[in-house]
C-alpha cells in the first residue's frame, strides 16, 4: 500500500509552511482537501501542480472509500485542510481511521495549529491543557457545555467565530467567572494578530465596545478553575504525606 500524509498547512502567514510539507505536497500522486480552490491558490503560490480531490462533511463517505481504494492500491495521498492541522476541527478523522484500518501507513507532517500557537504566547498554565474545539452555536447548548467545564482546573482552549465572541465571552464571564483569567488570541500570524489578556468580565466588554476585536480568526483561552486546581494539590500533599508516613 502507499502512504497517507497528513499535511500541517499556514494558519496564516504563508512562509509557515514546511520545506517537508512542499516537498510531500509536489511528491505525492494525489491531495485531497477540504476546499481544492483555497488550497488550489496555496499550492500555486508555491508552484506545486499536484491533482486535488475534495474531502468534506458532506461528500467524506464515499470520498473515503475511494481515497482507500488507491492507498491500497499503492497511491501516496496528502492530506490538507483549509488551515493549520487536519483533523483539528477539521474533516480528515474517518479518512485516517479508515486507512489505519485498511493496513495504511499514516505519517504526520506537523506544523501550524492555532490551537498550540495561542497556547504559546498566552501566559496561562500549559502544562495541561483541555482543547474544546468551538462551543455549540446555539445560547442554550452553549452555557450548559460551560457549566460542565466551570470546575475544570486545567487551561481551556476554544475556537470561536468572531462573531459570535462577544455572546460567548458574555456567557464564559457569567458562569466560568467574572475574574477567571482569560485570552483572546486574534489573527495569528497575521497582520492584525492582537493577544488580550484580561479577566472574563474585562474582555466580554473591550470585545463588545471594539468592533475590530470581532474581525477575523481567534482562539480563546481561559484560566483553569484555580480552586479546583489548588484542592487537586492539596489532595496530592495530604495523599504524599501519609505515604512518607508508611515509608521506612
Ligand atoms: N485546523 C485548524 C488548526 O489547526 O488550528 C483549525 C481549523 S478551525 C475550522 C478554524 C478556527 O481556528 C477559527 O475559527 C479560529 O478559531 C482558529 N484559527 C485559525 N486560524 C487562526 C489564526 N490565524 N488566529 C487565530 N485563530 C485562528
Amino acid at each position: 500500500p502507499g502512504c497517507l500524509w497528513v499535511v500541517a498547512t499556514p494558519i496564516g502567514h504563508l512562509d509557515d509552511i514546511s520545506a517537508r510539507a512542499l516537498a510531500t505536497l509536489r511528491a505525492v500522486d494525489l491531495i485531497a482537501a477540504e476546499d481544492t480552490r483555497h488550497s488550489g491558490a496555496l499550492l500555486r503560490h508555491f508552484g506545486i501542480d499536484t491533482p486535488l480531490t475534495a474531502l468534506h462533511e458532506h461528500n467524506e463517505r464515499a470520498a473515503v472509500d475511494a481515497l482507500v481504494r488507491r492507498l491500497v492500491a499503492g497511491a501516496s495521498v496528502a492530506l490538507v485542510s483549509d488551515a493549520g492541522t487536519p483533523l483539528v476541527s477539521d474533516p480528515g478523522f474517518r479518512l485516517v481511521r479508515a486507512a489505519r484500518a485498511a493496513g495504511v501507513r499514516v505519517s504526520p507532517v506537523p506544523g501550524p495549529c492555532a490551537a498550540i500557537a495561542a497556547l504559546s504566547v498566552a501566559g496561562l498554565p500549559s502544562d495541561r491543557f483541555v482543547f474544546e474545539g468551538f462551543l455549540p452555536a446555539k445560547a442554550a447548548a452553549r452555557r450548559v457545555r460551560l457549566r460542565e467545564l466551570a470546575g475544570e482546573p486545567r487551561t481551556l482552549i476554544f475556537y470561536e467565530s468572531c462573531h459570535r465572541l462577544s455572546e460567548s465571552l458574555d456567557d464564559a464571564a457569567g458562569i466560568l467567572g467574572t475574574d477567571r483569567e482569560a485570552v483572546l488570541a486574534r489573527e495569528l500570524t497575521k497582520r492584525f494578530e492582537t493577544v488580550l489578556a484580561a479577566p472574563l468580565a474585562e474582555l466580554a466588554l473591550r470585545v463588545k465596545t471594539d468592533a475590530d476585536q470581532q474581525r477575523g480568526e481567534c482562539v480563546l483561552l481561559v484560566a483553569g478553575h484555580a480552586d479546583t486546581a489548588e484542592a487537586e494539590l492539596a489532595e496530592g500533599r495530604r495523599v504524599f504525606a501519609l505515604l512518607r508516613e508508611e515509608l521506612p
